[in-house]
């Protein structure tokens, strides 16, 4: 298997740290608002990658964080508590049953920044202590970037022209600009209700040493803080793979380098993986063009998700896609010649080896997907092999890679999907009286829901 390397900037033979085994994390979303289809992209590759190293016979161990304190959800609510409690596990649940209706495999552990308050702070503490970090009059900490002698590497920072005391508070920035980026924010009124004080005996972490009180007053983490904390806390201090869509190269992954190897002294990752843009109609998406779309607006227009997901599979991930409704329309029609063939030949048969080697082979060198469709293409009009090793061989391809539905007897409807994502969120909290309500809601509805291992759950009608 080889994967473009974006750290090295080139193709590199993968191989684990762990024979067998995968560590993965992803850069989950920001529960400010709904996703557009450009971050699906993120996670439909993301999702790829993984069925790619789980049928190359890896156990993929994935973390995917939920960012749900920043500059975004803090400014969307108002700084008002309550508000903002809401508006994070509302738009939480809408990424789950969107990545469900994707058929896009959950992540082995979820974790969310506001659940690692203490262990971020310390993090910063031992930054501070080995001193990369320091703290401005007001409260808050940054990171030295002139202290972290690879800054930029990443991002390829040609002039690093670092300005001594150039500093930015705001999470996100343009690569023009490279300074000493936030850790700790101190609070500030637009913050309102929203800040923490780390507890007075912080979890141990990095040198050994145990805490016993912190230096950080009332604020709240920056942003790249967090996935440096949640990734080396849950996986370890490096691990094999990240993954993001290339705009996250800079500031964040620069910066969670930065931060991770500052602190632990080993290195951070070693594959960094990105997807481009996705474009609308050859343009970038924006609010203010009137070309930026979410999932729901797709399924308006009598398209389903997995059309979608046909979409992103006939473009590689390292091209930029260029999404128009004239593209979308060709991907429905070739995923219903697909179902309708799958339909009309209900032929028992074995799967063929040899097709399957060359499918993956298109998988392992870089997830080269539209190639792999041309393989399913290639299956389906030869006329040498049976249909039922034709009807055998696309339903396991289906299963393990595509997950293109092709089987599938019927659509789960989104509202239903979001019941039971909603629900989930409500038994991790061990909320009982509101998941049983909305079990009850769900099969008022003609559905019904079991639950699997690992808060994992199916719905059948
Ligand atoms: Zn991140």
């Amino acid at each position: 298997m080889k994967f473009y390397n974006t750290l090295n900037h080139k193709e590199e033979e993968f191989k684990s740290i762990t024979s067998g085994e995968v560590k993965m994390y992803t850069c989950g979303p920001t529960v400010y608002d709904t996703v557009h289809i450009g971050n699906l992209r993120a996670y439909t590759f993301n999702d790829l990658l993984k069925r790619t190293l789980s049928v190359n016979g890896y156990k993929v161990l994935h973390v995917m964080n939920i960012t749900d304190v920043d500059d975004k959800t803090i400014k969307r609510s108002g700084g008002e508590k309550e508000k903002f409690q809401a508006l994070t596990k509302e738009y939480e649940a809408k990424f789950w049953s969107d990545l469900k209706e994707l058929n896009i495999l959950p992540p082995t552990k979820i974790t969310r920044a506001t659940q690692y308050i203490d262990k971020i702070a310390s993090f910063i503490e031992e930054l501070l202590r080995k001193d990369f970090a320091y703290k401005t009059s007001d409260g808050s900490v940054y990171f030295s970037i002139a202290k972290f002698k690879n800054y930029g590497q990443l991002s390829q920072l040609q002039n690093r022209e670092l300005k001594p005391g150039a500093r930015v508070t705001q999470d996100e920035y343009d690569k023009e600009n490279p300074a000493d980026f936030v850790l700790w924010k101190a609070w500030d009124e637009d913050d309102g209700e929203i800040f923490w004080h780390p507890s007075a005996t912080l979890p141990q972490h990095g040198s050994g040493q145990v805490r016993t009180g912190t230096s950080l007053g009332k604020g709240r983490p920056g942003w790249s803080i967090e996935c440096s904390v949640m990734s080396t806390d849950s996986l370890g201090d490096t691990i094999d793979i990240h993954t993001g869509g290339i705009d996250l190269v800079f500031p964040h992954h620069e910066n969670e380098i930065a931060q991770s190897e500052a602190e632990t002294g080993h290195r951070f990752v070693n594959f960094w993986l990105h997807n481009e843009h996705l474009l609308v109609d050859g343009r970038k998406m924006s609010k203010s063009l009137k070309n930026f779309y979410t999932l729901a607006d797709i399924k308006e227009k009598g398209f389903s998700a997995l059309d979608f997901r046909y979409l992103m599979l006939s473009s590689h991930y390292r091209s930029k896609l260029n999404f128009t409704w004239e593209g979308l329309e060709a991907a429905r029609n070739a995923r219903e010649k697909l179902k309708r063939f799958i339909a009309e030949n209900q032929v028992e048969g074995e799967y063929c080896k040899v097709c399957t080697k060359k499918f993956y082979s298109k998988l392992n060198d870089d997830l080269m997907t539209p190639e792999a469709l041309a393989v399913v293409w290639e299956l389906v009009k030869d006329e040498k092999k049976s249909i039922g090793k034709k009807i055998a061989t696309l339903k396991k391809w289906d299963e393990e890679i595509l997950g293109l539905g092709l089987f599938d007897k019927f659509e789960i409807p989104a509202e239903i999907i979001e019941l039971a994502e909603k629900r989930k969120i409500a038994r991790v909290e061990k909320d009982f009286e509101l998941s049983d309500k909305l079990r009850t809601e769900i099969l008022n509805s003609g559905w019904s829901i079991e639950d699997l291992e690992n808060n994992q759950y199916k719905i059948t009608k």
